[in-house]
């Protein structure tokens, strides 16, 4: 009699544990098919890890178990530990945080990882859901990068730049820096639209556009925002630079543009270029006002004879020993 009952006991131990391991054995599969990583942790490190969490890291799947998922990090490792610790604790970022991974390969892939608690045999037990946003992230940068440059030169766009002047503006550093504003405008241009063609005034603009970027680039702060506003017209904005470099930086663009030369197919020419230079005043609230400033200057260049630096005459006076053009 008891021989029986222990025998069903048994059977149904038996089927239990059947039941237990292929319930275990089927969420393993499902998980295996998610196309999200997705990794469980202790304190001490990853006691599973489905395929596409192996595939993130770049190790085999049976390699994922006992590393901890930090040491993959190259940033936000801060972050994401903090999230995890919060995890361990049963509370659930509103936030998941985005980091690099460095896989083994030595390539880097971007990831937004979302933690929270999970029972597990009584021990503090965290799920780490990893999502692969690398080529989505190189899909907004190229946008971002379209939506701000502009096509033919490579410079910013006029959005970009009257967007990056006002939030200048708006910052506490505008008031205590030197901050100065170039306008630059190509001389004659529809001349050399005229008399080379309208390709070759697109392959001068690039010329411009190029020596420029070269000129702003080899200084040592490169916080200089170059941009296309207009046809053939530029800005160059200072946001942290002493007056005086800012005129040399505009002389030197000046004549590296008229060295040129500009070399296209109906014949190689020169251009050159009038600047006009607004040095922020104490009271100048706003950008589009350092704008017009310097936009006055550019007119005075222009009247005095074209293929020159002038300063707004209404701006703070230059440092000392320089002369107003
Ligand atoms: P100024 O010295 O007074 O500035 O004379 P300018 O001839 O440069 O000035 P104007 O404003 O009369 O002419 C500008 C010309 O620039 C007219 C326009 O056809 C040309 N332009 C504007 N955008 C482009 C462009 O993208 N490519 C080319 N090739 N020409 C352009
Ligand atoms: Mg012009
Ligand atoms: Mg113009």
């Amino acid at each position: 009699m008891f021989l029986d009952e222990d025998h069903e006991a048994n059977e149904a131990a038996e089927l239990t544990k059947q039941t237990l391991v292929d319930t275990q054995q089927r969420m393993g599969m499902m998980l295996d098919l998610m196309p999200m990583g997705f990794l469980i942790h202790t304190r001490q490190g990853i006691i599973f890890g489905n395929q596409e969490a192996a595939r993130l890291l770049q190790v085999p799947q049976e390699e994922v178990v006992g590393k901890h998922f930090l040491d993959f990090l190259t940033t936000h490792a801060g972050e994401a530990a903090k999230q995890i610790e919060e995890a361990f604790h049963g509370r659930i970022s509103v936030e998941p945080t985005e980091a690099e991974v460095r896989t083994a390969t030595g390539q880097a892939r971007t990831i937004k990882l979302i933690a929270g608690a999970l029972p597990w045999e009584g021990n503090p037990v965290v799920q780490l859901l990893l999502q692969d946003i690398t080529d989505l992230k190189a899909i907004q940068d190229r946008l971002h990068l379209l939506a701000v440059t502009d096509e033919l030169t490579g410079a910013f766009n006029r959005r970009h730049a009257f967007t990056t002047g006002h939030r200048l503006f708006n910052t506490q550093e505008a008031a205590s820096n030197n901050v100065a504003l170039a306008v630059l405008d190509v001389d004659h241009f529809k001349r050399v639209n005229d008399t080379y063609g309208h390709s070759a005034g697109d392959a001068a603009l690039k010329m411009l556009a190029q020596t420029v970027q070269e000129i702003i680039s080899a200084h040592a702060s490169r916080d200089m925002t170059f941009a296309r506003v207009g046809g053939e017209e530029f800005m160059v904005l200072f946001p942290a630079m002493a007056p005086k470099a800012v005129f040399e930086t505009c002389e030197q663009i000046r004549s590296e543009i008229e060295r040129g030369p500009v070399l296209s197919a109906a014949g190689t020419f020169q251009i050159t270029v009038s600047i006009g230079v607004a040095l922020r005043r104490e009271t100048d609230a706003s950008f589009d006002g350092l704008y017009s400033s310097a936009d006055k200057a550019l007119y005075e260049a222009k009247a005095s004879g074209r293929n020159r630096v002038c300063l707004d005459e209404s701006g703070p006076l230059p440092h000392k020993g320089l002369t107003r053009f």
